[in-house]
């Protein structure tokens, strides 16, 4: 998933942060390896999932069955899945289909219920009959207007981090692999899309057939289905998008194949067959979603000018950190997302250039200080590794999993060699190929393989048990980005300055825009630059929050009211609604909300909510 941003759902959530779980749950506490699934795989565990759904747009529930192929110890007399906010109808035994007793435990706020279904010796068959509801948490039903072509409504599902049992009961852990087959019957005018083999066509008789033949963990498994067509960018890769926006979107990316060759000449084969993108409407939460064969990515990555691409080899990196090597609890977040946020950062100055990456290096270090502020530097939440038991997991995802993971393998590749830690990753990568991965594993494996060879002393414990950012941490530096802030500091840069920028200089000149400009002053900026009108996201949200801090906001409201409204990524949303809570603006934000809330998935909607109760009125 791509983060990125100050966006500190912890206070928003501190709430939750009460003990759930009644004494059972307590007892078999120990059985689980992961403190957010029921599951207990030690005992009873997935192996394949044979799914069948219906997509029902006008009640907006997906109904049908789950059929998990598992393997069972011989003692095990039950197997326990996680569910939310499911209607579970029946379960059935084998081939035969016997119905079996199950029952359904008291829910929990976070982790939702556990599904004990009783088994039989030697069951190897589970079939669960079930519906959806329409709240599951990890689908978005848009209405037609909600999307770009407006005469056909728009459905896609969000899994991580634990979301994907809102829609199908699974033992929803990282640590947990399963192959799929699905089939997915739509309304005919629509086409479904999976994280597996792909159609490229819509069929006549709206049934979809999907297969994912490698292990994936449950979070992985995602569906969208809405009126898409597809484009071929090289012969094995290409784009789905809704018909309107399919041209600039396949433009927007043409460099995917030169990106999957670079990441392969990095840290070795891609492993998944065809690497597709998927653009949705704009009420996907988050910038992308590394769904497997098919990243999920959201329509304001689409600036005209390929500038915010660098998402685009975030999501592919993930493909061998996170999807090759998954983190085996969310505790351990920082495996998945530091180690990709490395990976992307490479991919990017192997296609763009040192000076490029230097940028985008200390863009988000800047948004690593400022978050780390946020949390206080002694905060355990800027540990890498984290304890998150009776919380919500999303409250991993913040820039300390991505930017000082990333910082930490820097560091690392300082200390050996670019050459010699290459071939460390390589061979991290091949090894543990559709397998977990532990913080203490990595730690171990590193030692072995990297640290003892070339005998390395470093900080390894410090950097990922102890909290802040260690002495050693690597500063990245951008001449470009310094004359940027010599030009926001002095007078108004000239054509001339500005004529070679790209969209990551522009957002850092709106930055570090003196704090004592006036609203008469920023109105003469945007006169010049017309920042307000801006194509680009990333310029749109900087400046608009520049505008609320610095009372240009009245003149140009419609205009963030449209964006919020308009836009349903968390990573926008927040900075700017914080911005105007921060300014006595809470009503406004209120009102706002209120217009834009049924755009917004609930991951943003949830996220929104909370920070408006928190910190409003
Ligand atoms: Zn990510």
């Amino acid at each position: 998933m791509l983060h990125r941003s100050a966006m500190n759902t912890l206070k928003a959530t501190i709430f939750f942060l009460l003990i759930f779980g009644s004494g059972c749950q307590q007892d078999k506490a120990s059985l689980r390896p992961d403190p957010h699934s029921f599951s207990r795989p030690d005992e009873a565990v997935v192996k394949h999932l044979d799914l069948n759904l219906r997509v029902d747009f006008d009640q907006k529930i997906l109904s049908g069955y789950a059929r998990w192929t598992i393997a069972a110890k011989g003692h095990a007399s039950t197997i326990v899945f996680d569910t939310r906010d499911l209607d579970i109808q029946k379960v059935t035994l084998g081939k035969a289909e016997k119905e079996t007793t199950w029952k359904l435990a008291e829910p929990d706020p976070i982790t939702g219920s556990a599904l004990e279904v009783t088994l039989e010796p030697n069951s190897d068959l589970v079939t669960i009959y079930y519906a959806t509801r329409p709240e599951a948490a990890a689908l978005g039903w848009l209405d037609p207007a909600q999307t770009a072509g407006k005469k056909l409504p728009f459905l896609f599902t969000q899994g991580q981090s634990i979301l994907t049992r809102t829609w199908i009961p699974c033992q929803d852990s990282p640590g947990i692999r399963t192959t799929y087959n699905a089939t997915i019957e739509t309304p005919v005018e629509l086409m479904a899309v999976m994280s597996a083999e792909n159609p490229q066509q819509k069929a006549a008789d709206g049934r979809y057939s999907f297969r994912m033949e490698h292990p994936i963990p449950a979070y992985l498994i995602a569906l969208a289905v809405g009126d898409l067509a597809f484009q071929a960018v090289s012969s094995r890769t290409g784009v789905y998008a809704e018909p309107k926006v399919l041209p600039a979107a396949a433009w927007e990316f043409a460099d995917m194949e030169k990106m999957v060759y670079a990441a392969e000449s990095l840290y070795g084969p891609y492993a998944w067959g065809r690497y597709d993108l998927i653009v949705l409407p704009p009420g996907f939460p988050f910038g992308g979603m590394e769904n497997p064969r098919l990243t999920f990515a959201t329509p304001t990555v689409i600036s005209h000018d390929r500038s915010l691409v660098a998402l685009v080899a975030h999501e592919l990196a993930h493909s061998w950190s996170g999807n090759l090597v998954t983190n085996a609890t969310w505790n351990d977040f920082w495996l998945n997302e530091g180690f990709t946020v490395y990976f992307e950062r490479r991919i990017m100055e192997a296609l763009f250039g040192k000076d490029y990456t230097g940028m985008l290096a200390l863009l988000e270090y800047g948004e690593l200080k400022a978050e780390m502020e946020d949390l206080g530097e002694n905060s355990p939440d800027t540990r890498l590794k984290l304890d998150l038991t009776n919380r919500d997991p999303d409250d991993a995802a913040t820039s300390i999993a991505y930017q000082k993971g990333a910082l930490f393998l820097q560091m690392l590749e300082q200390k050996a060699g670019r050459d010699k830690f290459d071939v460390f990753l390589r061979q991290y990568f091949k090894e543990h190929a559709f397998q977990t991965m532990t913080t203490e594993k990595f730690i171990a494996y590193l030692k072995k393989n990297l640290l003892d060879p070339l005998q390395l002393a470093v900080n390894t414990e410090e950097w990922i048990h102890e909290s802040g950012l260690p002495e050693n941490c690597p500063l990245p530096e951008s001449k470009r980005l310094s004359m940027v802030e010599s030009a926001a500091q002095g007078t108004m840069p000239s054509k001339l300055q500005t004529v070679h920028w790209t969209s990551h200089e522009w957002v850092h000149y709106i930055l570090h825009l003196p704090a004592t400009l006036d609203a008469a002053a920023l109105g003469k900026i945007d006169q010049t630059f017309n920042f307000t009108h801006s194509g680009n996201a990333e310029i749109l949200a900087a400046w608009y929050e520049k505008a609320i801090r610095q009372g240009y906001a009245p003149a140009i409201l419609p205009d963030i009211e449209a964006f919020l409204t308009g836009v349903g990524r968390r990573r926008f949303l927040m900075p700017l609604y914080r911005a105007l809570l921060e300014t006595g603006q809470a009503a406004t934000a209120g009102q706002i909300f209120e217009n834009a809330k049924n755009n917004y998935h609930s991951v943003s909607r949830n996220s929104v909510e909370e920070l408006l109760k928190t910190n409003g009125k």
